[in-house]
């Protein structure tokens, strides 16, 4: 077990015109994080958060664009894919739907849309529909590594939902991307798993559920074969991250996985949404087959920092590699508790 939570308790004084010029100091804490050993920075920075913003303004303009994800569009203006990779012309299942992406991010990119509502609220996924949108995103996974008999590829499922987070497109969608060149931080997590565990031997994830549940200060709970915790260095503002026990691949995951999956996203959605929260990234990041990996989920919600509506993502994320929060994930785990336990 060689898991470590560092934290380094950075200490600035100054005189403070709220105490009539007397010293003051104030706490930055940095956190190292176990895996990767990347650096977060927990600010003591007091934000009043903004109310709930109405987003029916923001729907509405998006219909006058036109939806190409809509039900009684798609199949007149997306694509199919060819028969060499399925010989689907789109997946299906239920009410999901995977296709081509014409936009690609690499090799193979799809696109799943897995809701006929043009719109849905934060709070009011249903696990059966999450699910249907994993099992066919998983399926083109799935035929794309048995297409492509070459080297393992990187293999994720991502999600930008609303424009907050990227989406350029309201209706929900998920992007699923597999190539030869994993991202920076795909990368980096399997790599430094595969160290972990030769140093170790162990693996990094069995000893990082092990070690949480002992500290019970971040682990949120399980839901079926998915344990969920929060990130004691997060990624965002609120990092939440979900292990699929003893699963390798996203092709691995068997379909009663993705429920319990399902169940714990729409409960953390839940969560997100009782703090205002209108717009979250997620990524599923699946492993290679190597046992030292196991595949897991991060949902981080994005945010406007009132009063000024500022951007949550400034030079540390963009120039420095680096993520700033002013949420202890100690506190968020707490709360996100009673949510998880519903699931
Ligand atoms: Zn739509």
């Amino acid at each position: 077990m060689e898991i470590h939570f560092e934290k380094r308790r950075m200490i600035t004084k100054f005189l403070d015109p709220a105490l009539n010029f007397a010293e003051n100091e104030r706490v930055t804490e940095i956190r190292v994080d176990p895996l990767t050993k990347q650096t977060t920075r927990l600010l003591h920075f007091p934000i009043r958060w903004a109310q709930k913003t109405d987003l029916g303004e923001i729907v509405e303009r998006s219909l006058e664009f036109g939806c190409p994800f809509c039900p009684q569009m798609i199949d007149m203006v997306t694509p199919k894919f060819p028969t060499e990779l399925t010989s689907k012309e789109r997946i299906q299942r239920g009410s999901a739907v995977v296709f081509p992406n014409m936009f690609p991010y690499d090799t193979y990119s799809a696109v799943a849309i897995f809701s006929g509502e043009h719109f849905k609220p934060m709070a009011e996924f249903e696990p059966q529909l999450l699910r249907d949108g994993f099992c066919a995103s998983q399926e083109y996974l799935t035929s794309v590594q048995a297409s492509d008999p070459g080297a393992p590829l990187y293999h994720t499922i991502n999600w930008n939902y609303m424009p907050l987070a990227g989406g350029t497109i309201i209706h929900p969608h998920l992007q699923i991307i597999a190539g030869s060149t994993g991202t920076n931080y795909h990368r980096r997590i399997l790599e430094s798993s595969a160290a972990y565990a030769a140093a170790n031997s162990s693996s990094y994830w069995a000893d990082l559920i092990e070690e949480e549940t002992r500290l019970g200060e971040r682990l949120i709970g399980k839901v079926g074969k998915t344990t969920w915790l929060v990130c004691f260095a997060p990624k965002g503002i609120i990092d939440v991250m979900a292990i699929f026990e003893g699963v390798l691949t996203i092709s691995d995951i068997k379909e009663s996985d993705w429920m319990d999956f399902s169940r714990g996203l729409s409960a953390a959605m839940k969560l997100l949404d009782s703090r205002g929260f209108y717009s979250l990234n997620m990524a599923i990041y699946s492993g290679q087959g190597a046992e030292h990996f196991w595949t897991h989920a991060k949902l981080v919600p994005r945010a406007l920092l009132p009063p000024m509506n500022a951007s949550d993502i400034n030079y540390f994320n963009t120039l420095h590699n680096e993520v700033l929060t002013i949420f202890e994930p100690e506190q968020i785990c707490a709360e996100a508790k009673g949510f998880i336990e519903k699931a």
